[in-house]
């Protein structure tokens, strides 16, 4: 545990993906010129991160350098999160998810799970080990009598091998669908929160350790007037929206090593709390379009990046 600094930690990426179909068909202008490892000049304005994937980057890149270490200290009995950040279309699931079902294909969630897996087949009898998963979309957050912050309806299972992890987030996923058909494009309008907690206890020594992992896809950053939503749906996104700069204010006051965090001011920031603040690891995967259709969001996610920073 030594080599963990005792305050949190928060490292942002930004990765771009490929010009799409309609994209190129349209004859969009590719406008990302890339420097070096971790600079972006967008629209000549330049960005820095701690790295900038281009498109041409592979799924297994993106988790060497954005989950490996997390998922090593969270094994080590630490807190983390990571987050896919960008508005709709950018690549915040391919990311986060991709195909769960394919080696190359496969996004960090998939990956990470392989990897604790791998972990705790690797490591000696003594060890006895309890992995929950709970995966939830549409975040409703209620307090018990202690305040306590949780999340109700949500599918929280323990799970015993990686299939069952798989499992659990594809049936998320069909639940989703079924949302999509209510609502206009539900799943960017809504968070979808991936919880993984590992518990160990060896049985010799009686010694354990327990970390817990976010994994959060967030809803469409895009400004609520250009999605041309009105009355419920558009007090949904004036919420999203609302959310997302208050994870943002939480996160420059972190970065900053601010006294004062805002973790009250927005549900999922107060869901997150002990997992962003003290003694965790952030990571923020910044996506982005590489369409000059798409300059100005983009300019907006990589400035909502620059905060963390
Ligand atoms: P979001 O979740 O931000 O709305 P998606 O992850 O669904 O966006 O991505 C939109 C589309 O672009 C999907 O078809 C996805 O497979 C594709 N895509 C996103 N990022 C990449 C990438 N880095 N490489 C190839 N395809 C990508
Ligand atoms: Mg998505």
């Amino acid at each position: 545990m030594a080599d963990v600094p005792a305050e949190c930690t928060i490292k942002v990426m930004c990765r771009f993906r490929p010009l799409n179909s309609s994209e190129v068909t349209r004859g969009d202008k590719y406008i990302p010129k890339f420097q070096g490892e971790d600079h972006v000049v967008v629209g000549s304005k330049p960005f820095q991160f701690d790295r900038v994937f281009q498109p041409s980057t592979t799924q297994e890149q993106v988790y060497n350098a954005c989950a490996q270490k997390i998922v090593k200290d969270v094994l080590e009995g630490y807190n983390g999160t990571i987050f896919a950040y960008g508005q709709t279309s950018s690549g915040k699931t391919h990311t986060m998810e991709g195909n769960l079902h394919d080696t190359d294909g496969m996004g960090i969630i998939p990956r990470i799970v392989q990897d604790i897996f791998n972990y705790i087949y690797s490591m000696d009898e003594n060890l006895e080990f309890h992995i929950k998963v709970v995966s939830k979309t549409n975040l409703s957050v209620h307090e018990d009598k202690n305040r306590v912050p949780y999340v109700k309806g949500c599918t929280e299972r323990f799970v015993c091998s990686p299939e069952e992890v798989m499992d659990t987030i594809d049936e998320g996923k069909s639940n989703r669908h079924v949302a999509v058909t209510n609502m206009n494009e539900h799943s960017s309008r809504s968070h979808s929160i991936f919880q993984i907690n590992v518990k160990q206890e060896n049985t010799a020594t009686e010694q354990k350790l327990s970390g817990k992992l976010y994994l959060v896809d967030l809803a469409g950053s895009e400004k609520v007037s250009k999605t041309g939503a009105e009355g419920a749906v558009l007090d949904e996104a004036k919420n999203i929206n609302k959310s997302l700069s208050s994870l943002g204010n939480v996160i420059s006051a972190l970065a900053e090593g601010s006294g004062y965090i805002p973790y009250r001011d927005s549900k999922m920031t107060r869901i997150l709390q002990d997992s962003l603040g003290g003694n965790c690891r952030t990571t923020i995967v910044i996506c982005a379009s590489p369409s000059a259709y798409n300059e100005s969001e983009t300019k907006s996610t990589l400035m909502f990046g620059q905060r963390a920073k």
